[in-house]
């Protein structure tokens, strides 16, 4: 987990790592990333995901459901 001391949009000490469900909208369909550990500022509500925590987004998220979809397609083309 990377370190961050302050909020780099408002510059404020006070983010803090935080540890919670996630959820977002994508095109109407919510989705929800269980206890995700990412940095979230009170001050101004910026929120910073680190590598890991934008792989379990990634993982859930419909946004990127397409990409999968796609490797599948291709390995049973393959099999084929
Ligand atoms: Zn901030």
């Amino acid at each position: 987990m990377i370190k961050i001391t302050f909020c780099p949009t408002c510059g404020s000490s006070n983010i803090k790592k935080v540890r919670k469900d996630w959820s977002d909208n994508f095109r109407g369909q919510q989705y929800i990333v269980p206890s995700l550990e990412f940095y979230e500022c009170p001050d101004c509500g910026e929120k910073i995901y680190d590598r890991e925590a934008m792989r379990k987004i990634e993982a859930i998220s419909p946004a990127y459901s397409k990409k999968r979809e796609k490797k599948v397609e291709l390995m049973l083309e393959e099999q084929e």
